[in-house]
């Protein structure tokens, strides 16, 4: 890709900056990223893509899309905030800032990096004339809620024949890690109210129902592969008073495996103990399917292709201000990070390729979008070596120079990669049969149930 379609990201990098900060000072959390979506699609309308609002039947959920004829190449922007991380910018200890939320995941950058990426393949199928078609697809609710299962589920992805997408981290680098397919389940207990003390005969306990679930589970843990997680939360635990034999409670739950058909079995043998816990109780067990993702489906040929790219381009390296702040952040906030490094603070040589294909423990929604058509996944260094993911430490440094250079840095490999996969056919062809390999002839499920409708926290904390 010519060197003058990148420097559109430069020449862009005000606007790019204004939308990750207002994205950062406006964070909302899963399916209820209203002001983030607006923002983005007014932008793509600006820049003269057709954006189509409302994919999936999700508010929040859109595309923007530019050019015309094959091949489709899908950019992927996440624009959702983590609950519980309101943080003032810029300092380098804990200070909350009174809001209810924020970019502890740095989806503020996320999001606009592949929008930088879009409007630089934008200007290149403007100016070429060449045929090909680059989608934005802006991809709510990656925090708990799975967006891109439903997209996928609903076939949103179908059209493309390869996507791209990235993820601000704490160095750079070509994912190449795998990571574990996971279900969301939540479970409801109804027990009978009585008077604890006076006529506890007569009342059956919805808590003691999720209490002994929880036992049930503790137990299970020995019996799975151990790549697998459980984890639970306790959403509703029936009440403020001792005295009174709980009646309802809930209890949240995430499972995690290396696949999906792993993921099934576990959450069986789960609902079992549901219901184990619900005899043993007198209580009643009925389930409602949250969320579900698919483990990532990896591709060499687009990973090579992208980790090329990110040389080519160069990383860009951090100023002596970037450094500073850095030092400041390791010395003070991260001391309790095994890759902190005080002389290093900063990570943006781009890492040697990994072809281990490490097992990772965490999931993400990239995953189904992977097992549609062949994906890749790169990461920019745009914190301070060692930041913990998820964290006050993430939000305090979403907003600084590193992490927007980070972001622009990404969205030129991205663009470059799009540009690469548009111009090089047999290249494309060699990923696609990666991918046919890899899927196998059974090809993608969607592990979501057609009948499940994507829920936000609020509705959950109900
Ligand atoms: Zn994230």
């Amino acid at each position: 890709m010519d060197q003058k379609y990148l420097s559109v990201i430069d020449e862009k990098a005000q606007l790019l900056q204004e939308t990750a900060d207002y994205l950062w000072e406006n964070p909302e959390t899963a399916f209820t990223e209203f002001k983030s979506a607006e923002r983005i699609c007014k932008v793509l309308r600006d820049e003269g893509f057709a954006v189509e609002e409302n994919l999936a039947n999700i508010k929040t959920a859109f595309s923007g899309t530019y050019g015309s004829g094959k091949p489709v190449i899908g950019i992927l922007g996440e624009y959702d905030a983590l609950s519980g991380l309101g943080q003032v910018s810029g300092v380098t200890h804990a200070e909350p800032n009174g809001g209810e939320c924020g970019h502890g995941c740095g989806h503020n950058l996320l999001g606009v990096g592949a929008l930088g990426a879009a409007i630089a393949v934008k200007e290149w199928l403007k100016e070429t004339g060449n045929p090909g078609t680059v989608v934005y697809f802006g991809t709510p609710g990656e925090e708990g809620g799975s967006g891109k299962g439903f997209m996928a589920r609903d076939g949103v992805f179908d059209c493309l024949d390869a996507a791209i997408t990235w993820h601000p981290a704490d160095k750079t680098y070509i994912r190449t890690n795998l990571s574990l397919a996971n279900y969301q389940i939540l479970y409801k207990f109804d027990g009978i109210a009585s008077h604890a003390g006076g006529k506890p005969e007569l009342g059956r306990s919805a808590l003691d129902a999720c209490e002994l679930m929880n036992v049930g589970v503790q137990f299970l843990r020995e019996h799975i592969p151990s790549s697998c997680r459980i984890h639970y939360a306790i959403t509703d635990a029936g009440g403020f008073s001792p005295n009174v034999v709980q009646p309802h409670a809930e209890v949240l739950y995430l499972i995690r495996a290396v696949d999906n058909k792993t993921v099934k079995s576990i959450y069986e043998r789960v609902n079992d103990i549901a219901k184990g816990a619900a005899l043993m109780t007198g209580t009643k067990e009925s389930h409602d399917f949250i969320k579900a993702c698919s483990n990532t489906v990896p591709n060499t040929v687009l990973q090579m292709m992208m980790y090329e790219k990110m040389h080519e381009i160069g990383s860009p390296e951090p100023t002596e201000e970037d450094l500073a702040f850095a030092r400041k952040i390791t010395a003070e906030s991260l001391t309790q990070s095994p890759t902190a490094d005080p002389d290093h603070p900063i990570w943006w040589e781009i890492d040697p390729y990994d072809h281990s294909e490490k097992q990772e423990h965490g999931s993400t929604d990239v995953g189904d979008v992977s097992w549609v058509c062949p994906t890749t996944h790169l990461s920019t260094a745009s914190v301070a070596r060692g930041t913990p993911p998820h964290s006050w430490q993430i939000v305090a440094q979403g907003k600084l120079p590193l992490a927007h250079r980070a972001t622009r840095y990404a969205a030129k490999c991205i663009a470059a990669g799009a540009v690469e996969l548009m111009t090089n056919p047999e290249l494309l062809e060699k990923a696609k049969e990666e991918h046919r390999r890899r899927v196998g002839p059974e090809g993608y499920e969607a592990p979501i149930p057609k009948d499940v409708v994507p829920r936000s926290m609020d509705s959950l904390r109900k």
